[in-house]
């Protein structure tokens, strides 16, 4: 059966008249027309015009496979025939309960061979599966485990989170206290619990770093003397002297997403990670943006299968994996938060001593979530993925390659399947954009009028494309990239090198 034809109009209004968005404007959402989606395939989302765009940025960071993949859509539509859901509070399920399996399995991987960054035998092993529904959520989990924990175990009696600078972990109040981006969390410090922060690496804007601009990857050419690792460093040894050692560290690993596509230079997770466990502190690793493959491998020469999650790339096992966006292929709302047999052995009890975890949500254990991720993993050990993956990570890097040209590129930070672009008004001087100038919104609408959806973070425009993003469409998302900042940029006076 034919869908009918949605009229754009009639969705238009009845979205502006009744829908509020996220992280949006709405007084200028109101004087825009929406872009209406009606349908996707592959890398590529159809408009109720039946204009055709490239989701360059994997429609928020979830998706990994396409759109309509047949693999995942047939995988939703079997267990709908069977049920689509039924609770977890005193319930078990099949997709959940396989999928809880595949999960402990990928995130005890050993990392490939030829990678040089090996586990140290002495890393925790992930043995549970709580879910939950999103990123958020996913977080706020492994809070609350690593908070009960502490205490439990007897770490703290007032257990104190250390996490980065620029950090973001979604949008519910506990984790909105791990976050450090002020736009989005000063209206709330009132609802707040304490955190702190430590600099996190961000080479190209690092006051440590003494190096002259380049035309390269600010990591690769800064002169500095790893002050963000020290930083970690006196930070656990201030608390750890004040007699309540921290009791955990929280990090995204390899790059920080929402702070705007911000990497660690080689080895700065393994030291940390080091750290935080020489204070006894735990390790939160929130992947949701990156686990699944999106950073890509360590080294492109490496042999071996690529590993899943980017801890695994720097030889590090967090106590806690938070995942989500891309769970599921990106195709339905769900999240797990995996840890060890230790902290899950502190919630063991008899009934009456109460040290049940007291915490879960209506849908936890989606069986059609659960699927669509089941799908997703097999789709993911399949060489076709594997291989394109590589592709895409090479052929990202090539195009990228070309914006260097542009004075008002100034970073461009590739790891693995995503990368950012940092704009400025001349590479020569870094100088930014001031945030009301919009630069980076005006140059992501003017890839949209080329028919490319991304959004922009600040000045940072994030490129993040599907896993199925062909070459010839990397040339286009970076086309229109490069398209986009010479039309909307003023271009700074003087010759360009
Ligand atoms: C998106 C994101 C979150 C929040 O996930 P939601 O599904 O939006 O709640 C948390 N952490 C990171 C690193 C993210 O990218």
């Amino acid at each position: 059966m034919k869908p009918r034809p949605v009229k754009s109009r009639s969705v238009a209004d009845l979205d502006r008249q009744y829908v509020w968005h996220p992280f949006t404007q709405m007084r200028d959402w109101l004087q825009t027309e929406p872009t209406v989606i009606v349908s996707g395939r592959g890398a590529v989302v159809c408009d109720a015009n039946g204009r055709e765009y490239l989701d360059a940025n994997s429609s928020i960071w979830t998706n990994l496979h396409g759109h309509a993949h047949p693999r995942i859509n047939t995988a939703i539509t079997r267990q709908l025939g069977r049920i689509a859901h039924s609770s977890a509070l005193g319930l078990a399920n099949e997709p959940a309960a396989r999928l809880a399996e595949r999960l402990v399995c990928a995130a005890n991987e050993p990392l490939a061979p030829a990678s040089s960054a090996r586990p140290t035998g002495a890393e925790p092993r992930l043995a549970k599966v709580f879910y939950s529904d999103d990123g958020s959520t996913a977080m706020e989990v492994a809070l609350k485990l690593a908070y009960a924990h502490a205490i439990r175990s007897g770490q703290s009696r007032r257990p104190r989170f250390l996490s980065l600078s620029g950090a973001y972990h979604g949008d519910t109040v506990g984790a909105v206290a791990l976050g450090h981006i002020d736009l989005f969390h000063k209206a709330y410090s009132g609802l707040l619990f304490p955190t702190d922060q430590v600099m996190a690496p961000y080479c190209y804007r690092c006051p440590h770093n003494r190096a002259r601009p380049e035309r390269a990857d600010a990591r690769d050419y800064r002169k500095c003397r790893n002050e963000c690792v020290d930083a970690v460093e006196q930070k656990f040894a201030v608390q750890t002297k004040r007699g309540n050692p921290y009791s955990a560290l929280v990090v995204e690993p390899l790059v920080q997403g929402a702070a705007g596509i911000i990497p660690q230079p080689a080895g700065w997770l393994r030291r940390v990670a080091e750290i935080a466990r020489g204070h006894g502190a735990q390790l939160i690793a929130d992947e949701v943006m990156t686990g699944f493959g999106r950073t890509g491998e360590a080294a492109e020469e490496n042999a071996g299968r690529p590993g899943l999650f980017a801890s695994h790339q720097e030889g590090v096992q967090p106590d806690y994996l938070a995942l989500a966006k891309g769970l599921t292929g990106g195709y339905l709302p769900m999240a797990a938060t995996l840890t060890t047999e230790t902290v899950f052995n502190s919630f063991l009890g008899d009934y009456a001593e109460f040290k049940t975890f007291f915490h879960g949500h209506s849908f936890t254990g989606n069986q059609v979530g659960a699927a669509a991720a089941l799908a997703s993993l097999d789709l993911l050990a399949g060489a076709p993925s594997v291989r394109a993956r590589r592709a895409l990570q090479r052929n990202l890097r090539r195009e990228l390659a070309g914006l260097w040209a542009l004075p008002q590129v100034g970073d461009i930070r590739q790891i693995g399947l995503v990368a950012g672009v940092e704009l400025v008004k001349d590479w020569r001087t870094r100088a930014p954009f001031d945030l009301s100038e919009r630069a980076g919104i005006r140059v992501c609408a003017a890839m949209a009028r080329r028919g490319v959806l991304t959004r922009p973070i600040g000045n940072v425009v994030v490129v993040l494309p599907p896993y199925c993003t062909t070459a010839a469409q990397v040339r286009r998302i970076v086309g229109a990239l490069a398209e986009a900042i010479a039309e909307v940029l003023p271009s700074p006076a003087g010759p360009v090198q």
